[in-house]
């Protein structure tokens, strides 16, 4: 036998050999998926985050958000009673109020037109949904609010919406069960800030020009935290949408 001869058998045996490994553990009724290359960068399937952010929200968002507005209040209690005018400042949505149907309805995006004409089902333009004033409270604010109250501290709420929602959300907030805010505040009709930060800060700036101590910022963004003027920073549970 050549040389050449016993290295074609030894070549035939193991191909042979692999493909008789594989055939012997073959699973009729089941695919074995070969592992991703190592070099992809895929980022997580969007479909599959949905699936896990409607999860979160069925499940543990509820009570993940209410822990975060109990750290509020005993900080809130703990600060209050050391200066002359506290102040507390909310984000509005996905804060104090819920938009989960309108987030739910349009499967996680965001449609600025358009009416709300058929929900559950959508599309809902934003627009029409802050006229609609149908956003929920979040009952965990909504206590913390009358605790802020019991301690004589005042409520600012800071939201990006826009100025010509003023009336329709100042609504909202009280068919929600907020009520007694010492000041709301939007950003400008046509404005356009590249991070809500931009817009926030400065409106607490003018919150404590007038003397009130912020001793907590809460929102569901870091950009509703981020950029000083106050004390501490809140960040409340939002795996639903982000904002720069
Ligand atoms: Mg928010």
């Amino acid at each position: 036998m050549s040389r050449a001869t016993v290295k074609c058998g030894l070549a035939a045996l193991l191909v042979a050999g692999l493909f008789g490994i594989q055939a012997a553990h073959a699973d009729p009724a089941r695919t074995v998926i070969a592992p991703s290359p190592a070099s992809w960068t895929q980022p997580a399937n969007i479909g599959r985050l949905e699936l896990q952010a409607t999860a979160y929200h069925d499940g543990a968002y509820l009570r993940d958000f209410a822990a975060v507005d109990d750290q509020v209040a005993a900080w809130l209690r703990a600060q209050a009673p050391r200066v002359s005018k506290p102040a507390l400042v909310l984000d509005i949505d996905e804060t104090a109020l819920s938009n989960w149907e309108e987030i739910k309805a349009n499967g996680f995006g965001f449609f600025s037109g358009g009416s709300c004409d058929h929900l559950p089902q959508g599309p809902c333009g934003f627009t029409a949904w802050q006229r609609e004033s149908r956003a929920t409270a979040l009952a965990p604010t909504l206590d913390l609010v009358a605790i802020a109250r019991t301690l004589g501290v005042a409520v600012f709420f800071i939201t990006g919406r826009h100025d010509p929602a003023k009336a329709d959300t100042a609504a909202n907030l009280l068919r929600a069960g907020y009520h007694d805010w010492a000041g709301l505040s939007l950003e400008p009709e046509g404005s356009h800030f590249a991070s809500a930060v931009d817009f926030k800060a400065p409106v607490r700036a003018t919150i404590e020009a007038r003397g009130y101590t912020i001793l907590a910022t809460v929102g569901d963004q870091r950009s509703d935290l981020l950029g000083g003027h106050a004390m501490r920073g809140f960040l409340l549970p939002n795996p639903f949408y982000f904002i720069p």
